[in-house]
């Protein structure tokens, strides 16, 4: 089985990436006792999802797999986007951040937004990528308590947040899931 070495040490982005890469085998950066941290630095989730890939990837000489993901706001242009875990600063909290968020939404009709994950895989010098988009809006309150990130303020066109569906129904329809199976179709594509 070919080894892919995935660029997290998050225990879900794990599994559901073990779940669908079925045919690699699959290490985290812990098996391979990689501690490079790489600076988000790129104004795209491609752009970031690539660099992590390209970096770890030349360290490792192995092939890697990198993602980057985070909610966009049509009305404001797609804002946080790519500076969705950090556009309070390094400090902040996930509540504040969502607080922040809530209230620069407070006064808006148009609410609609879309979560993006972008995966992107590297080897040899070359990229294979796969995207996936949910579409949704920001919720005018927090709602439900499973999940992370911005999941309670993000509310899907049935009317749950993210928050609210357990985590194997987010499983079946986020937009990690849908860049996976992008990601894997394109991978078959270029025989990888
Ligand atoms: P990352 O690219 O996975 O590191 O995530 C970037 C930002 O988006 C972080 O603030 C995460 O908390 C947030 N985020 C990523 N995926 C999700 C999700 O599935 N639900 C909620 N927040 C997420």
């Amino acid at each position: 089985m070919k080894k892919v070495v995935i660029a997290t040490n998050n225990p879900g982005k794990i599994k559901e990436i073990k779940e669908i890469l079925k045919d690699y085998e699959i290490l985290t950066l812990k098996d391979m006792n990689c501690e490079i941290e790489v600076e988000e630095d790129q104004d795209t989730f491609e752009g970031n999802a690539m660099k992590k890939a390209k970096e770890i990837a030349n360290v490792l000489k192995m092939p890697v797999i990198a993602d980057d993901s985070g909610l966009c706001i049509d009305i404001l242009k797609g804002w946080p986007g790519v500076h969705t875990a950090r556009f309070l600063g390094e400090n902040a909290t996930q509540e504040q951040r969502n607080n922040a968020i809530l209230e620069k939404m407070k006064k808006e009709q148009k609410r609609t937004a879309r979560v993006i994950c972008c995966m992107a895989y590297y080897e040899d010098g070359n990229f294979i990528l796969g995207k996936g988009e949910v579409e949704g809006k920001i919720a005018t309150k927090k709602r439900g308590k499973n999940g992370f990130g911005f999941d309670e303020i993000f509310e899907l066109p049935n009317g749950k947040t993210f928050a609210e569906l357990t985590l194997d129904e987010k499983n079946q329809i986020s937009h990690r899931k849908l860049a996976l199976q992008d990601l894997k179709e394109n991978l078959q594509k270029f025989g990888k």
